[in-house]
C-alpha cells in the first residue's frame, strides 16, 4: 500500500484503526456478558417457576395424585399466559401433566435437575428445558420439566448487535474525520513553515515566519526558527562585512606598492632612491604579512577546536612581555609598573596568550603619550586569574568604548592609524577560546585599563 503522505492523514487513520479495535474488543466483551446475562435471567426464572410448579403438586404417601383440574389452576394460567411451557412426569415416564406452546417437543430423559436447549422442530425457536425432580419421603415421586423461548433474549442480543455493528463504524468514521480535522487546523502552521523555507536562501535570508504567537509546539517552533534565521542573518552579514572588509585593508598596502613600483619605474632613479624603494616596499610587505597573519588568526578561532593546551608560567611570559616593551617605552619617555606574583601558572596555549597580551601592551604604549603603564594579576579563590594592563593615555570616548572589540573597528580610521582594528578582536578570540573573557573601562583623557579573567585550567 502506498505510505500516507501527510501526517494529519496519518493521524486520522491511527484514530480510527485504534479505535476501531478499542471498540470492537468493548463491543465484544458488552455482547458476550449481555448474552451470559439473559441465559442467566432465563434459568432463573425457569428455576423459579419448577419451584413453584412442584410446590402446586399434591403429593400423598410418597404418590402423585393426578388432580383433572391442573392446568386450570389460577397459578398455572398464568405460567401459559407467559409462554412456560409444563410438564409433570411420573418415574416411569408417563405424562400426567403437560400445556403450553412447546407440549409437542420430546422430553429430557432422566430425573436429575439439568437445563438444556433444544430446537424446536416446527418453528426453529430455541426453547431452554429445565428438569426438577420431585422427590418424596423414600422414593422420587415424579419429575417437572418447564421450557420457555429464547426468543426474546434472542432479540434484544440481536438488536444490540445491530447497534454495535452501525454505532462502531459509525463512530470510527466521525473520529477518523474529526481527527483529520483537527490534525489539518493543529499542523497548518507547518505548511506556512515549510513554504517560508522554501523562499530561504543564502542570499536571502530575511524571510520569517512571523507566525501569531501561541504558546504551543508549533508557536515555540515558529519563534525558535524565527530566531535562528535572524541569527543565520545576523552570521551571513557579518561574514560578508568581513569580506569586504579584509579586501579593502588588503588593498591599502598593495596599492601603496603598486604606487611606490609605478613611481619608481617611470625613469631610472639614482641607487639610494631605489634603495628608499626597497625600504617603502618591505614596509609594505610587512603591513601585509602582519594583516594576513591576523586574518588567518580570525578564520582559525571560527572552526579551531581548543587543542595545544600547556602549562603556562603567566608571572614569566609578563614579564618577558614588559621587558620586550622597554625600547619603545624608552622611545616615548613611559614607565612601566608590573605587579604579578611569582609562580602564576595557567592551562592555555602560549603563543595564543603571547599573542593576546602582547596586542594589550602594544595598544598601550601606542595609545599613551605620557605617564606610566601598569600590569598587574592576581589569581581569586575560585580558580580565576585576572589580569590588567592600565594606561594613562587619552582614554576612549564612551561612544566608541562599545565597539573596539569589534572587527576592523579603529577609533580612527585614517591611514595613520597603525593597526587593521583587529588586536582586540584576535584578543576577545583568544581570551574566549580559554574560557575566559576581557574587559575594558576607560575615561577619555585620564586613560583605559583592560581586565582579562581566564580560568587557570581552561576549558
Ligand atoms: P588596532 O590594531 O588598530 O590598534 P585594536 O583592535 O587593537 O586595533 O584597537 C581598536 C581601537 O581601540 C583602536 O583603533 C584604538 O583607537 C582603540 N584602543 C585600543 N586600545 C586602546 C588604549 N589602550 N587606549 C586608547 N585607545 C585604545
Amino acid at each position: 500500500m502506498k505510505r500516507l503522505r501527510t501526517v494529519r492523514g496519518r493521524f486520522a487513520l491511527w484514530t480510527a484503526g485504534l479505535l476501531l479495535v478499542g471498540l470492537s474488543i468493548f463491543g465484544f466483551y458488552v455482547y458476550q456478558s449481555m448474552a451470559r446475562r439473559l441465559a442467566a435471567g432465563v434459568d432463573e426464572s425457569l428455576t423459579l417457576v419448577g419451584a413453584q410448579v412442584v410446590a402446586g403438586l399434591d403429593i400423598v404417601n410418597d404418590r402423585l395424585v393426578s388432580s383433572e383440574s391442573f392446568p386450570e389452576e389460577p397459578e398455572n394460567v398464568d405460567l401459559l399466559r407467559r409462554g412456560y411451557t409444563v410438564w409433570v412426569i411420573r418415574p416411569e415416564g408417563r405424562v400426567i401433566h403437560a400445556f403450553g406452546p412447546y407440549q409437542h417437543l420430546a422430553l429430557l430423559s432422566g430425573g436429575t435437575a439439568a437445563f438444556s436447549t433444544r430446537a424446536d422442530p416446527e418453528t426453529g425457536d430455541a426453547v431452554r428445558v429445565h428438569v426438577v425432580p420431585v422427590p418424596g419421603e423414600a422414593r422420587q415421586v415424579a419429575a417437572v420439566q418447564v421450557a420457555h423461548s429464547l426468543e426474546d433474549s434472542g432479540e434484544t442480543l440481536e438488536r444490540l448487535l445491530t447497534t454495535l455493528l452501525i454505532g462502531v463504524p459509525g463512530l470510527v468514521a466521525a473520529a477518523a474525520l474529526g481527527g483529520y480535522l483537527l490534525a489539518a487546523r493543529a499542523l497548518s502552521p507547518i505548511d506556512r513553515i515549510i513554504q517560508t523555507a522554501r523562499r530561504i536562501s543564502a542570499e536571502d535570508l530575511s524571510a520569517r515566519l512571523n507566525l501569531p504567537a501561541v504558546d504551543d509546539e508549533l508557536g515555540r517552533l515558529a519563534v525558535t526558527l524565527d530566531e535562528m534565521l535572524a541569527r543565520l542573518e545576523g552570521s551571513f552579514q557579518r561574514e560578508r562585512q568581513f569580506t569586504a572588509d579584509a579586501s579593502h585593508e588588503l588593498r591599502t598596502p598593495l596599492s601603496a606598492m603598486q604606487a611606490i613600483l609605478g613611481t619608481i619605474r617611470a625613469r631610472r632613479r639614482a641607487p639610494a632612491e631605489y634603495e628608499q624603494a626597497l625600504a617603502d616596499l618591505a614596509e609594505e610587505a610587512d603591513r601585509l604579512q602582519a594583516l594576513t597573519n591576523d586574518l588567518l588568526r580570525l578564520a582559525r578561532s571560527d572552526t579551531r577546536d581548543p587543542g595545544s593546551q600547556e602549562a603556562v608560567d603567566l608571572s614569566t611570559l609578563l614579564a618577558d612581555l614588559c621587558d620586550s616593551m622597554r625600547p619603545r617605552l624608552q622611545a616615548k619617555s613611559l614607565s612601566l609598573t608590573r605587579q604579578v606574583p611569582e609562580g602564576l601558572t595557567m592551562l592555555g596555549d602560549r603563543d595564543d596568550l603571547i599573542r593576546l597580551f602582547g596586542n594589550l601592551l602594544q595598544n598601550a604604549v601606542r595609545y599613551t603619550e605620557s605617564g606610566a603603564i601598569e600590569v598587574s594579576a592576581e589569581a581569586a579563590a575560585d580558580g580565576t586569574v585576572s589580569i590588567h594592563v592600565a594606561d594613562s593615555g587619552g582614554g576612549i570616548d564612551s561612544e566608541h568604548l562599545p565597539r573596539i572589540f569589534d572587527r576592523f573597528y579603529r577609533v580612527d580610521p585614517s591611514r595613520a592609524s597603525p593597526g587593521a582594528g583587529l588586536g582586540l578582536a584576535i584578543a576577545q578570540e583568544i581570551a574566549r577560546s580559554h574560557g575566559g573573557r576581557i574587559e575594558v573601562s576607560s575615561q577619555p583623557g585620564q586613560g583605559s585599563r583592560f581586565t582579562v579573567s581566564l580560568p587557570k585550567s581552561a576549558t
